[in-house]
């Protein structure tokens, strides 16, 4: 058989804007995807658009993760390829060959990962013949290359595993350097087709070795970059109406939020023909994000609410202890995950029963009968007595009703009271969570709006 060399891929057809694909029916989502592909804002913008199918049962039926999609979607961004659709196709002929068959036509790249094995359940390779309409050939140097595998390791090759040096005629195998099942490379149409192993290490080891730099080579530096701000405070429909029109279609930068336990994160993907050219243009929009939101706005990427006020207490160089009790301390947890945080930590209490908040803070025995353990005199004295008895710059407390039961009509499941003392004195923010949050819920919220009370405090003047 002749194998191909790479120069026969060499007059791949970069694009510079979205394919039109409106004949094809019941795509409308994918449609979708692909008018996202930055056109206008651009006008250097070159960029391949891609599409990831993970074959194997043990995916469709839900016993494996597909972890090879987000892995590939990830790299291929830093080469400007950007992913319109992930599909998880079974061990089956006809709906692989479906699949092949239609993402091929409607991407400029398609990458297959699994069903290479030596097994009979294993069909990509024969999907593959079929969508091109040609045999599986021996590849001699393949076979020898198996045999070589497994005599490395003292074992005859089993007779399974000649199907593994087998290619779609015309197609290009690609050498496995950690496993023994070859990938595949062929064009199908008007798609360059690439056929990964689908164990994780074998597809990651081959995608470096063999696909990004045909990659590199086809996309001239073009790249994705990628950018979340993180914001805390506001809802994520009140976010995304601040930035509406930074969220438009078709835009470069693309903009879009995501929203996790009341975190919102806006994220920001920059496509550029160059590094620089993405760069600016997530700079440039990251800007004008962080302008629009404002205070809301805490930090990027990986920083949480705690890592910035470890960070910002510690440039200060203040300290901070706390006082807890519906949170059970989580406050202090979240507090020490950050490493270093000793520079700026001193102690935390919990002081979950009345007879503690008295005994461990001085908290007022009368105030507690008065006006209830949940209450806004309880947080300020808690606050208070922490800070004066850690000698702490600032002191953090919490009193609240976590649930699910515990709630009266006067203090229902989710009321929350958080103080933070400084040497000015006391606020005391009154938080009303709301019966549709679940216990772990209410004292996740209630610890981010304590963290996110000092840092606001810390941070802006
Ligand atoms: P295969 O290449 O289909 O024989 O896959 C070999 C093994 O790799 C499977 O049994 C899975 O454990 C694993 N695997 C296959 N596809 C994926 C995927 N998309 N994500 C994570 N693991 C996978
Ligand atoms: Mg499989």
């Amino acid at each position: 058989m002749n194998i191909t060399r790479p120069d026969r891929f060499a007059n791949h057809r970069i694009r510079g804007g979205a394919p039109e694909h409106a004949a094809i029916d019941g795509l409308i989502a994918l449609h979708c995807a692909l008018r996202f592909i930055p056109e206008a804002a651009s006008s250097t913008l070159v960029g391949m658009n891609a599409i990831i199918l993970s074959v194997g049962n043990e995916l469709t039926l839900g016993q494996t993760v597909d972890t090879n999609s987000a892995w590939l979607s990830r790299r291929l961004a830093e080469v400007g390829v950007q992913v319109v659709m992930h599909a998880t196709v079974a061990d089956e002929l006809e709906p692989l060959v479906r699949e092949i068959r239609r993402a091929s036509e409607l991407a400029d790249l398609v990458l297959i990962t699994g069903g290479l094995g030596p097994t009979a359940d294993d069909l990509t390779r024969d999907a593959l013949a079929a969508v091109l309409g040609v045999e599986l050939v021996l590849e001699e140097r393949y076979l020898e290359q198996i045999r070589a595998f497994f005599a490395e390791r003292g074992r005859p090759m089993p007779e399974a595993n000649r199907v593994q040096a087998m290619f779609p005629a015309g197609s290009e195998p690609i050498e496995n350097t950690c496993g023994t099942a070859p990938g595949i490379r062929a064009r199908v149409g008007r798609a360059m087709v690439f056929v990964m192993p689908g164990v994780p290490r074998e597809m990651r080891v081959m995608y470096d070795r063999d696909i990004l730099p045909w990659l590199q080579a086809h996309t001239n530096g073009a790249v994705i970059l990628a950018r979340t701000i993180q914001t805390f405070g506001a809802g994520e429909s009140e976010v995304g109406e601040r930035i509406r029109d930074l969220m438009a279609r078709g835009r470069n930068p693309t903009v879009g939020t995501t929203a996790q336990q009341a975190v919102i994160g806006v994220r920001i993907h920059a496509a550029g023909a160059s590094r620089a050219e993405a760069e600016a243009l997530l700079e440039q929009t990251t800007a004008e994000i962080r302008s629009r939101l404002g205070n809301i706005v805490y930090g990027q990427d990986a920083d949480t609410l705690w890592s910035v006020v470890v960070r910002e207490l510690i440039a200060r160089g203040e300290t901070l202890s706390t006082a807890e009790s519906c949170t059970g301390g989580l406050v202090a947890k979240r507090i020490t995950d950050v490493p270093g945080s000793s520079a700026c930590f001193l102690e935390g209490v919990v002081t979950y029963a009345n007879e503690a908040k008295i005994r461990l803070l001085g908290v007022p025995a009368e105030l507690i009968a008065a006006h209830g353990a949940v209450s806004r005199p309880v947080a300020e004295a808690m606050a208070v007595a922490c800070r004066e008895r850690s000698g702490s710059d600032y002191a953090l407390s919490v009193t609240g009703i976590a649930g699910p039961s515990g709630g009266t009509p006067e203090k229902p499941v989710g009321l929350v009271y958080v103080g933070l003392a400084d040497a000015d004195g006391c606020d005391v923010l009154q938080l009303r969570l709301g019966s549709t949050l679940d216990r772990e819920e209410i004292r996740d919220r209630t610890t981010k709006t304590a963290l996110n009370l000092l840092r606001l405090r810390l941070t802006v003047s």
